[in-house]
């Protein structure tokens, strides 16, 4: 069945623009097969004549089937005053050997004469010749107009030309773009609806977030007839990035009632946007829209008493269909309900007509008034909960640790040893760092690896630590909250202490303890 819209994901081209983005050959064919898997129906794989990495992908890329998406070779029209047959950046793009081809090629007049400097007459055959060239050795050819809309705002007659001889050409989809990502979506949806009125080609838009609109121009435009739309995963790109595909897609089957990627695959939307993340080495955007860790946790006793009665009404959708959950915010303010439902989430029994609850309660008051925090600590939270609840021996128990520095003003090294028993086994190790939380972790992990091998996927993912405002009578304590993950969920511990070591090592205690319990 054809879907109403075509998704075109440019993570691997425009995407890699981003800072802080860089992708190897390995990567990019990673991702592309993630994406296939999910069911984009296009991925732009890199620009051939740029580096001798996109050639290699290509190359890899030719060697491998793809169920459902083709790749696509990104390029740019011809040069000016040059045979198209004789333009070397073309024959590049050809050797890419890809089903599709993406030009791109200038609309706005301005360009023309100011940045490539050439006659609008020639960048009209610059566009056709080429077009037309790539369709003669059977390529499905998608046009990239360049400042569609910013083009068409200065000369809307000279952008229509250029749209038009991309037609004529026989351009299989017109993208209108918003390179400089500076326009609103009601001048998106005019320009797109004058382009609709006069061409026939499948109208594509590819939009820049620079206003924080990226998402929306999308929308705007394949709302008033564009049916492809161009974007990356978790909104990678230059400056502010792109058109964010984890919005869109989701927006596109939620809101708009269209079909885009299949419908089986929506639900691994959160996991398509963390496993870009974890290739890209880039930490998770907790406030993503849709697939953010924070995308549906509510905080707030009355608030959470609802959600638990009519989930609907406060969450714009069910967390679920893309792959997402609610999570409940444990908070000072939290009453009963609060831990009720948080314990049901962490996957404990527990009824108001629990005895432990009482305990429970009156337990994280205490922690909570002594510095301790839980919202981002669900880890420590469901220890904690565990513990009074099922009376369970910990998995390890530390007898004694030692941490040292030493430092001759330029460097400095630590080390950590650490004494620990699991059962009545002793285990005894010693760990370098570069700082002493560091040291006290390796050698925390070469004590438990004989034990439980499962720790060596476990990974420290962030280390933060606030100092807490001393009252009257007490020395200023330290909160240590570390985010551990195992590749494919995260989740938070915490410690305080008046020492910030002993703190850290609380925290993650808590981490691997967390871990291990969630083995079996
Ligand atoms: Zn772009």
């Amino acid at each position: 069945m054809k879907p109403d819209v075509e998704i075109y994901d440019t993570t691997l081209r425009d995407g890699s623009q981003g800072e802080g983005i860089n992708f190897s050959v390995t990567d990019k064919i990673r991702i592309a097969e993630k994406l296939d898997a999910f069911g984009v129906h296009y991925i732009e794989g890199g620009w051939p004549g740029s580096n001798p990495r996109d050639l290699e992908f290509f190359a890899q890329a030719r060697k491998r089937r793809f169920k459902r998406a083709k790749i696509a070779a990104f390029g740019f029209t011809r040069r000016k005053a040059v045979a198209v047959e004789r333009d070397e950046q073309i024959r590049m793009l050809l050797d890419a050997e890809t089903p599709v081809i993406t030009i791109v090629g200038k609309t706005w007049l301005l360009h023309v004469t100011e940045v490539i400097r050439t006659k609008p007459d020639e960048n009209l055959g610059m566009i056709g010749e080429t077009i037309r060239y790539l369709k003669d050795h059977g390529k499905f050819v998608v046009y990239d107009a360049e400042h569609s809309f910013d083009g068409f705002k200065d000369a809307p007659e000279y952008a229509l030309a250029t749209w038009q001889a991309a037609e004529k050409a026989g351009a299989d989809v017109i993208c209108l773009c918003d390179t400089n990502g500076g326009c609103l979506p009601a001048d998106i949806a005019r320009i797109t609806r004058a382009a609709h009125g006069k061409l026939n080609t499948r109208l594509g838009i590819h939009t820049h977030n620079d206003c924080g609109l990226g998402v929306a121009n999308a929308i705007a435009a394949l709302e008033v007839g564009a049916t492809h739309v161009q974007g990356t995963i978790n909104g990678y790109g230059e400056r502010t990035g792109n058109c964010d595909l984890t919005s869109v897609i989701p927006t596109i089957a939620f809101k708009m009632n269209k079909t885009g990627v299949p419908a089986s695959s929506l639900p691994k939307l959160r996991e398509l946007s963390l496993y870009v993340d974890e290739i890209a080495n880039i930490r998770h955007n907790p406030r993503q829209p849709w697939v953010g860790q924070t995308a549906f946790a509510h905080k707030g006793g009355i608030h959470v008493h609802a959600i638990e009665r009519v989930a609907r009404s406060y969450e714009h959708i069910d967390p679920a269909a893309v792959g997402n959950h609610r999570r409940v915010l444990v908070s000072d303010m939290s009453g009963r309900t609060n831990i009720l439902v948080k314990a049901a989430e962490l996957g404990f029994a527990l009824t108001p007509e629990t005895p432990e609850l009482k305990t429970i309660l009156s337990r994280i008051k205490e922690l909570e008034s002594a510095g301790f925090e839980f919202e981002a600590a669900e880890g420590s939270l469901a220890l904690l909960i565990r513990k009074i609840l099922r009376h369970e021996e910990p998995p390890f128990k530390i007898d004694t640790y030692h941490v040292s520095m030493r430092g001759d003003g330029a460097t400095s090294l630590c080390e950590a040893t650490v004494k620990l028993r699991v059962n009545d086994q002793l285990a005894h190790t010693v760990a370098e760092g570069d700082g002493p939380v560091n040291a006290l972790d390796g050698a925390l992990r070469a004590a438990l690896v004989k034990f439980y091998p499962q720790v060596r996927k476990v990974k420290l993912a962030d280390y933060k630590v606030r100092i807490l405002e001393s009252s009257v009578g007490t020395a200023a304590r330290t909160r240590v909250l570390i985010a551990t993950t195992d590749g494919k969920d995260e989740w938070g511990t915490v410690g305080v202490s008046g020492n910030i070591i002993e703190a850290s090592l609380q925290a993650l205690t808590d981490s691997l303890e967390y871990a291990l319990s969630r083995k079996n």
